[in-house]
């Protein structure tokens, strides 16, 4: 079997943000105490990346589209910005440079699919806007995110999407043979995360903003400042475990700047 038989994935880092650890992790070690009253702060590096997927049946997927060139005008008006700053962006890093590097136009892609829309994971999407590519997000995503009059609602901004013909799945979805989108809302309305079955590297699951960083999984899941309904959070996380503890396997966490490092990445470095 060579590899042109196997479904071959490959993490793209695609820029890296800095923020407030408190709004990825709620960790009483971080909290003011009577011992401590002056609470330590920890600005930590928010690394993002995209999955470009290749299945052995010829079609492509894109899974989310990274953090805009413009962000400082895109996010200036949600304040997240100063928050947020997308400061850590090599040239190379940019998606529009990541596409170039792998090749590709944005039509080549089949399949966009938005862990959620999030303007730290969908501010490109509009590259696709006219590429014919479909674009799939979770249905109560869609429905959450057009629900808000005005520019943003937290960190989702309408103009991200806005325009674009998004699909809508609803619930866990075998979207191609070996390739399945998981319901994991909570982090937002409807988070998803991908779990590819790779004949080599075995199942792997890409998180999303289900789970941020390693010390989110635990055990025990430990929750986080931005998140939309954290019982459900709570649940998606246990969800990935009971499938990542049934099938053996890596989970790929959201924004976490030690695994980041330590997994293939970048065009020509993929898993089958
Ligand atoms: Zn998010």
């Amino acid at each position: 079997m060579s590899d042109n038989d196997k479904i071959k994935v490959t993490i793209i880092p695609t820029g890296t943000m800095h923020a407030d650890l408190t709004w990825l992790l709620i960790d009483p070690s971080r909290m003011a105490s009577q011992a401590q009253p002056s609470k330590q702060r920890d600005w930590v590096p928010v690394p993002t990346h995209v999955v470009y997927l290749e299945h052995p049946n010829g079609q492509k997927l894109m899974w989310d589209a990274g953090v805009p060139r413009d962000w400082e005008d895109r996010w200036g008006p949600t304040g997240l910005d100063q928050f947020f700053p997308v400061d850590t962006v090599p040239e190379e890093e940019w998606l529009d440079s990541r596409l170039k590097q792998l090749k590709l136009e944005p039509n080549d892609i089949d399949y966009l699919v938005l862990s959620h829309l999030h303007m730290d994971h969908a501010a490109n999407a509009k590259f696709w806007q006219s590429a014919g590519t479909r674009i799939l997000v979770d249905e109560r995503e869609k429905e959450g995110a057009f629900s808000f009059d005005g520019y943003n609602k937290g960190a989702h901004i309408k103009s991200d999407y806005d325009g674009l013909e998004l699909d809508t799945v609803r619930g866990d979805t075998e979207l191609l043979p070996g390739v399945t989108l998981l319901s994991t809302p909570g982090h937002t309305w409807g988070t998803m995360s991908l779990q590819v079955d790779l004949a080599d590297s075995g199942t792997m699951i890409f998180a999303s903003d289900a789970l941020y960083r390693k010390e989110s999984y635990g055990p025990p899941a430990i929750g986080a400042g931005i998140v939309y309904d954290s019982v459900a959070w709570l649940e998606s996380a246990e969800k990935i475990r009971g499938i990542q503890e049934r099938t053996n396997a890596q989970v790929i966490y959201g924004h976490d700047p030690e695994q980041i490092t330590q997994l293939r990445t970048g065009p020509g470095n993929y898993y089958t």
